[in-house]
């Protein structure tokens, strides 16, 4: 089998980068390991809602569970902070529809695309990577190809088996552990996120609703914490009295939150999506993140098939940092001042800022927000909170 582009990985990034490099007529393979694409999920499934236009992405009801229009967050002594829309800003998706639909497009758009194919590693020839072995339905299969994607998620082995540096240490991800459940008693047309040093150990707790009473219920926590993210999860929901006999469905997975892969393109291969740690590092979303990058690397690669020219394809590293970089960089700078955060700090600041503070500060943008807590007293009084905002400026 000979392609153009073998993208391996079919969730959010490797759909994106098929279809568009599909579109622009190269012959393109998209592989999965899973039997069904999109299936099992490991996603609470929330997205903002500019992606659709921004990713020319259908606004598809079949796989939007239910419009959002703000979060509010809770301190740990239940101080709260709340941004509410009159606009839909966003939806919790179903991700086993979603994904399989994003394969759907790139099938559409002309990529082939083989569920239960599992890539096991590259193939080198004369010391270039020429493509991947793969199992597919369990028999071995050879893929040729000038471009390889590695878009295989968190677990990513390709790039790495590719020559691409993609360590990060156990701190730089996130344990994620999540219900989808019954749930009474919150907003559901808002998300809800718990903070607290008891609550959730460098991460939240979610409620993402679904429903009218259904939603994914998680708890993100650092990975190399000693206790586990269910232990704090399970004790989250009995501590508020709720009940955890109607779980539909229990998701496992981890997040990258900082470690962002340096280098994205080894010779032929490129690396995007969690794959590349592409990720916000505040808040864990990854689908959006996911997307930007492969449509920038989509990009490079089509330039570089027209041009016949692959030393083209190292343009996606370089406008990716160029583009998204610095933005993540403030992010991850962020996490790291969040960590610092006693439950005290956090009660403080949850009371100061506002909704448009808080959107602020998910996107990156917080300058403003930081000097002006600076200026407050509660914050002034304590060289420990001054210090924390002064290492953000
Ligand atoms: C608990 C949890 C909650 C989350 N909640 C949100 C949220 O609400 N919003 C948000 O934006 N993000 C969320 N994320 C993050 C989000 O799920 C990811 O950032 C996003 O899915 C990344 O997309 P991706 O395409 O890079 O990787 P993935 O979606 O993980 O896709 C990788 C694909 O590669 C396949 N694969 C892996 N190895 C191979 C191989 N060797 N051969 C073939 N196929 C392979 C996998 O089967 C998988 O389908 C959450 C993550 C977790 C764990």
């Amino acid at each position: 089998m000979k392609y153009d582009v073998v993208v391996v990985g079919s969730g959010v990034a490797g759909p994106t980068v098929a279809r568009d490099v599909a579109k622009a007529g190269f012959s393109v393979l998209l592989v999965d390991k899973k039997a069904a694409i999109g299936t099992p999920k490991q996603c609470a499934e929330g997205i903002t809602i500019e992606v659709f236009k921004e990713f020319d992405i259908p606004y598809d009801k079949r796989f939007i569970n239910r419009e959002i229009y703000g979060a509010k967050i809770y301190s740990p002594s239940g101080y709260t902070a709340e941004l509410r829309y009159k606009h839909v800003s966003g939806v919790i998706l179903e991700r086993k529809v979603f994904d399989k639909m994003l394969a759907y497009y790139a099938a559409k758009a002309g990529a082939e695309v083989l569920a239960r194919t599992e890539v096991v590693d590259v193939i080198r020839r004369n010391g270039k990577i020429v493509g991947v072995r793969a199992k597919h339905e369990g028999e071995p299969l050879e893929i040729e190809a000038k471009v390889i994607v590695a878009a295989d998620g968190v677990e990513s082995t390709i790039a790495r088996k590719a020559g691409i540096n993609t360590y990060a240490p156990p701190h730089e991800f996130d344990s994620g552990y999540e219900y989808e459940m019954l749930i009474e008693g919150y907003d559901p047309d808002l998300i809800h996120l718990f903070f607290g040093n008891e609550v959730a150990p460098r991460g939240y707790v979610w409620i993402f609703p679904k429903d009218e009473d259904r939603a994914n219920v998680g708890i993100g926590i650092a990975s190399d914490h000693p206790q586990t993210a269910k232990y704090y999860l399970d004790k989250w929901l009995k501590e508020n009295n709720i009940p955890m006999r109607k779980i539909l469905e229990v998701n496992v997975g981890l997040v990258p939150v900082g470690g962002f892969v340096k280098e994205l393109v080894k010779d032929n291969v490129l690396v995007v999506g969690d794959a590349a740690r592409q990720v916000n590092p505040v808040h864990g979303g990854g689908m959006k993140e996911a997307m930007k990058a492969a449509s920038i690397a989509a990009k490079w690669i089509i330039k570089a098939l027209e041009e016949e020219n692959l030393e083209l394809l190292k343009n996606y590293s370089e406008e990716w940092w160029r583009t998204e970089g610095p933005r993540m960089e403030k992010l991850l700078k962020l996490r790291k001042a969040m960590e610092k955060l006693t439950d005290e700090d956090l009660d403080v600041f949850v009371q100061l800022v506002s909704g448009t503070d808080l959107e602020k500060l998910a996107g990156g943008n917080y300058l403003e927000v930081v000097k002006a807590l600076m200026k407050h007293p509660k914050v002034l009084m304590s060289r420990r909170r001054l210090e924390i905002l002064k290492a953000l400026l």
